[in-house]
């Protein structure tokens, strides 16, 4: 009998995680396509290559070798079209190459708005390892680049103008919103990143927009003008980050259903029988609780590939991708969110905020007004335990519980100074209460200050 072929079309964390379980759990033959890189590579750790702090081959998690040994084969092409019908891929060169079971796990693309000049040379997103090889090249040092533009004000934007920064790469950075971020952000918080972006000396530009980007004779970009001023800024590199979407032009004609990604079911599957989508590219039918309907996070992807991994292998299970977390960089300032805090608190949730005299430390509570259960937490500066806040979300605790064991939920007490008596005492001043941290937690504050 011959053995059932899985093919998977995505080379990311969500492709990979699903070819590496369905071979944990079974020996059916298993090939991944993707025309980007040869090996899989961790997209989160491109800024650091360009920053010089490690080689693009310690992006890599496997060494080469593991793909042979685990008897997964890797093709190296570009999916130009499917036929469901026939249950076939067609390559960019016109090559073919049968499925049994296909996963499509394409992720995303850097949006583009149709802008005059946007695909000039030394325009780019930063997405893909290509964008990466162009920056090197057009943005290698500040002599070859003199200032370079970013368009759109989200977390590659920023990751964006950290990498050029580093290289003492003069940045403007246009961002479309009254106030960084401020789409997810609540004001104080969205305030203190504007203020942290200009100290370090980035030419921040809010409720700005993009007009056009101009080219010279050659076709490589020259300057930028600005929508609302007319204003024409010099620049030799243009970074577009205004958001990511599902990388999926290509199923256009296949007879699977899209919206603005693959629609998927709970199980992962689409409409066209054996046919499945995961991470960035796969749009759920209907939301997960508060979650949206297109999640591009890493950990999202590494979930559902482990999930349509377990039904391919005939264990068939929902996605369930648990409480929402999400973290990132703003320059040196780590974010870290669990659960949820909304831009602006929904009427039934009330919000408790604590900034740092530093002005680059600050925690969020949102909790309900009227039972007073705990709703989420962003934490700026102050790393606090994934788990504590899982475990408390999943067992629905109260705000007062939370601050009460506050010191439980930080990262490492060795290392990162403890704050929580000062927390602590504004929320009882502010709330008229009289929360104690726990004895244990109390010890271990006198005996680090
Ligand atoms: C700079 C940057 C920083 C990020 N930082 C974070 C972070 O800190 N935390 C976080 O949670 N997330 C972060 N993300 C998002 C995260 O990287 C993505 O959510 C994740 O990589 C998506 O994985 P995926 O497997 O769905 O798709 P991808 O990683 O996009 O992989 C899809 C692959 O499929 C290939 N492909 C697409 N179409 C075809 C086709 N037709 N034929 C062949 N191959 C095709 C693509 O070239 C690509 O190699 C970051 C993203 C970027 C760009």
């Amino acid at each position: 009998m011959n053995q059932e072929h899985i093919v998977i079309i995505g080379n990311g964390i969500s492709g990979v995680t699903a070819a590496r379980h369905i071979r944990k759990l079974s020996d059916k033959k298993i090939t991944i396509v993707s025309a980007e890189t040869d090996y899989f590579f961790s997209r989160t750790a491109l800024m650091y290559v360009y920053m010089g702090h490690m080689k693009f081959e310690h992006t890599q998690p496997y060494e080469p070798w593991f793909w042979k040994k685990n008897n997964i084969t890797l093709k190296k092409a570009f999916v130009k079209n499917i036929d469901t019908s026939k249950k076939t891929l067609v390559f960019d060169g016109g090559e073919t190459m049968n499925y049994d079971k296909l996963i499509v796990a394409t992720g995303s693309k850097p949006n583009k708005f149709g802008w005059t000049g946007q695909d000039a040379e030394g325009v780019m997103g930063m997405y893909h390892k290509q964008d990466l090889e162009n920056l090197e090249k057009h943005a290698p040092n500040n002599k070859v680049c003199k200032r370079a533009v970013i368009v759109g004000g989200g977390l590659i934007g920023i990751e964006l103008a950290e990498m050029l920064v580093s290289r003492s790469i003069p940045v403007t950075f246009l961002v479309r919103e009254k106030s960084f971020w401020s789409n997810i952000l609540p004001k104080e918080e969205s305030a203190m990143i504007n203020k942290h972006i200009l100290e370090h000396h980035i030419d921040l530009r809010l409720n700005t927009n993009l007009k056009e980007i101009k080219a010279d004779e050659n076709g490589k970009v020259k300057s930028i003008i600005i929508e609302e001023t007319g204003e024409e800024l010099s620049c030799n590199v243009v970074g577009l980050t205004a958001g990511v979407s599902p990388n999926i032009d290509f199923l256009k004609d296949s007879g699977i259903t899209l919206g603005r990604g693959v629609k998927v079911n709970r199980f992962l599957e689409t409409n066209v029988p054996d046919v499945y989508a995961i991470g960035d590219c796969a749009e759920q039918h209907e939301p997960i609780g508060e979650r949206r309907v297109i999640e591009a996070v890493w950990y999202t992807g590494r979930m559902m590939g482990e999930t349509v991994a377990q039904t391919l292998c005939g264990n068939r299970i929902a996605y369930q991708p648990g409480h929402w977390f999400n973290s990132a960089k703003f320059l040196d300032i780590e974010y870290q969110t669990y659960g949820w805090v909304w831009a602006e608190p929904k009427e039934n949730e009330q919000h408790f905020y604590w900034k740092h005299e530093s002005g680059k430390k600050s925690i969020r509570l949102s909790y309900d007004k009227n039972t007073h259960k705990f709703i989420g937490i962003n934490n700026f500066g102050i790393r606090m335990r994934h788990e504590f806040f899982d475990k408390i979300l999943t067992e629905k605790q109260s705000v007062e519980y939370v601050l009460e064991h506050l010191a439980d939920a930080n990262f490492d007490p060795e290392f990162y100074q403890l704050h929580e008596a000062e927390i602590v005492a504004k929320f009882n001043k502010e709330n008229n209460t009289n929360i104690i941290l726990t004895k244990k937690n109390w010890n271990r504050i006198f005996s680090i200050n």
